[in-house]
């Protein structure tokens, strides 16, 4: 989709446009990712998921911003170009913090690898016997850089984040970000999913205050998964794109050359997750 804007630039998943006067018009597109590809088939509605969920968090989360100080971009999700409705966000425009602000609850993915390796999960240390899916004492931050297009984001530890934005920013970021996902937890918690992990972006307004920018709590950017199968030990079901992720493996892709097509029956229960996850959230059926 192209828009009568100036394209800002053009990530994995969402189109940025100009939209004047420190706006810009962040659309989400039907496009998935997997180990830092985009795929070549699309999951229909999925970008109005990713929106319709990120403007739904943005409310529920704005007493721990208040709380902070902080703020969030989201200006308008409806006062959006007709080509863009359901999937167009207005946003303020922000300086991007150069930290991707993990916060996790749970041991899963790269969480476990690390842990496995060294006791830790970077500068955490955590009790022996851990194993996959199992819930952290307390939910730890793991930030890693905001790699450039087609660079992997690297883990760092909270000295680097220092060494980044400084001493009190650093700080800053870190007690905000274990707060957003504490409370994001507990919501998701009440409708019967366990929030296992998630990715923060924050930025600077014009006028210099710390605000949550991009996506927030949606499948791409958390681990999502029904409490109900939750049972350490394994792999958890799950309602993000880890159900896209198997299938790859299971492919036999490289991860190197472009990926595959995925087969409709995949394309479907990936869209079946990502919607049950916003309906599960809000309690609201996707229209
Ligand atoms: P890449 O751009 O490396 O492909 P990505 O795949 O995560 O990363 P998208 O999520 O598709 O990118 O695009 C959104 C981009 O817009 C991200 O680079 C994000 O950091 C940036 N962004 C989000 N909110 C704002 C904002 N309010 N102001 C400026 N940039 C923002
Ligand atoms: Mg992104």
């Amino acid at each position: 989709m192209t828009l009568d804007l100036p394209l800002v630039a053009r990530g994995k998943v969402r189109e940025v446009y100009d939209a004047g006067s420190d706006q810009l018009l962040l659309v989400a597109s039907d496009r998935i990712s997997a180990y830092d590809h985009v795929l070549p088939t699309p999951i229909p509605d999925k970008g109005r998921v990713l929106t319709a969920l990120s403007v739904w968090w943005f409310e529920q989360l704005t007493p721990v911003l208040d709380s902070f100080g902080a703020g969030h971009h989201l200006l308008s999700a409806t006062d959006v170009p007709a080509e863009a409705a359901g999937r167009g966000m207005l946003v303020r425009r922000l300086s991007m913090l150069p930290v991707e602000c993990v916060a996790r609850g749970y041991l899963s993915g790269s969480g476990t690898v690390e842990y496995q390796r060294t006791g830790s999960i970077r500068d955490v240390p955590l009790p022996a016997g851990l194993v996959e899916g199992s819930r952290l004492p307390s939910p730890v931050f793991t930030p890693s850089t905001k790699a450039e297009v087609g660079e992997h984001d690297e883990a760092i530890d909270f000295a680097a984040v220092v060494g980044l934005v400084g001493a009190a920013r650093a700080e800053e970021l870190r007690e905000l970000t274990l707060a957003l996902y504490a409370r994001g937890a507990e919501i998701a918690l009440e409708a019967g999913i366990v929030l296992a992990d998630t990715k923060f972006e924050f930025g600077l307004s014009a006028e210099g205050g710390l605000t949550l920018g991009d996506e927030v709590l949606t499948p791409d950017s958390s681990r999502f998964w029904p409490e109900i199968t939750w049972s350490p030990g394994a792999a958890q079901p799950s309602y993000d794109k880890q159900f896209v992720r198997d299938w790859l493996t299971s492919s036999g892709w490289d991860r190197v050359s472009p990926p595959p097509e995925l087969p409709a029956d995949v394309v479907e229960a990936t869209r079946e997750r990502y919607v049950t996850a916003y309906e599960k959230l809000t309690g609201r059926p996707f229209a």
